[in-house]
């Protein structure tokens, strides 16, 4: 059997060779997801983001259990644009892993950044297309943090869950204006900690104050995931979230707009790497030292790159 064929019938090792390929990129990658795009599509993709310590890891395998209490198959990828390895295990990986092992419905990939935080929203992309096309028909993207690599891997989702936990400080630090807008369900996290209902009320007031465009009022949901308290609320607001995007178009919307800005990145990445292919990387540092000295503005040292 193929190796397209074994995982798109859910092979766990071809899974796992595919996430690495479109890890490393290149034309391997491309004729990968060329073979297996056609047969995804059909996961619901939930993004679960927050500062690190909020207890997304404990989360998420909270919701996967309670995904597979329901009979669904769930794919986990975290992604950790911090950490400078991957494979491995990461941060509450451990737990989990214990947690959930040895459950075929269940499969686990962390990632890590390799030093460049766009490749690593490709790959998380690619890796979602690919659990999604071996079947997984719940995926769901942990990631830590709120800066624009996580924004970007967010909107690969269906469902952003941003999660908040009291005794942060004294505002919301991890819901600054652009997690808002990703946010389509906010999760209190450690809710059996002191100040969570305060949380919920800034949380709220924000939102009176900064009321979504479309129709849909993210709602705010109350977690204990040490205890799974919770849980229960938090998969029927990720539901009614989903009856929302179905019934409105707006899923079809999303993926849409999501689709246009992949193609267009593509592009971009590409017109830019033909454009500096045959120009000499010395060139470009020379270019770089004289704008460092002030002798060269930079768009007048890209000018003259695409002059070559
Ligand atoms: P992550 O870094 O966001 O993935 O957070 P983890 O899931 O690794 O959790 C960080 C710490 O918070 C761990 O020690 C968890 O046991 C703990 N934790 C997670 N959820 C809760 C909760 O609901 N209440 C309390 N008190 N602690 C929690």
């Amino acid at each position: 059997m193929s190796e397209i064929d074994l995982l798109l019938q859910g092979d766990r090792r071809a899974i796992a060779r595919a996430i690495t390929r479109v890890e490393r990129g290149g034309a391997e990658a491309q004729a990968l997801l060329a073979a297996i795009y056609p047969h995804s599509g059909r996961a619901y993709v939930v993004g679960v983001t927050g500062a690190p310590g909020t207890g997304k890891s404990t989360l998420v395998t909270q919701l996967a259990q309670a995904y597979r209490a329901q009979g669904k198959t769930v794919g986990i990828v975290a992604v950790d644009p911090t950490s400078p390895f991957t494979g491995g295990a990461i941060l509450g990986d451990r737990v989990r892993m214990q947690a959930l092992s040895g459950d075929p419905g269940i499969f686990i990939r962390s990632m890590a950044t390799r030093g460049n935080l766009g490749g690593l929203a490709w790959a998380t992309r690619d890796a979602v297309t690919i659990l999604d096309a071996a079947g997984f028909e719940l995926i769901i993207v942990e990631t830590v943090g709120a800066g624009q690599s996580e924004v970007d891997i967010a909107q690969a989702a269906h469902t952003t869950l941003v999660v908040t936990v009291p005794g942060l400080g004294d505002d919301i630090q991890t819901v600054k204006a652009g997690i808002l807008e990703i946010a389509d369900i906010f999760v209190v996290n450690k809710a059996d900690l002191p100040h969570a209902e305060q949380v919920v009320a800034q949380l709220r007031t924000m939102l009176n104050l900064n009321p979504n465009p479309d129709s849909w009022r993210p709602p705010i949901v109350k977690t204990i995931a040490l205890t799974g308290e919770g849980i229960t609320e938090l998969t029927e607001a990720i539901q009614q979230h989903r009856t929302h995007l179905e019934e409105t178009g707006e899923k079809q919307r999303r993926e849409r707009a999501r689709m246009e800005k992949e193609v267009l990145d593509i592009l971009r990445n590409t017109l830019l790497a033909k454009a500096l292919d045959g120009v000499a990387g010395e060139y470009v540092h020379e270019l770089v030292d004289r704008v460092a000295a002030r002798e060269l503005d930079p768009y007048t040292a890209a000018q003259r790159l695409m002059q070559r």
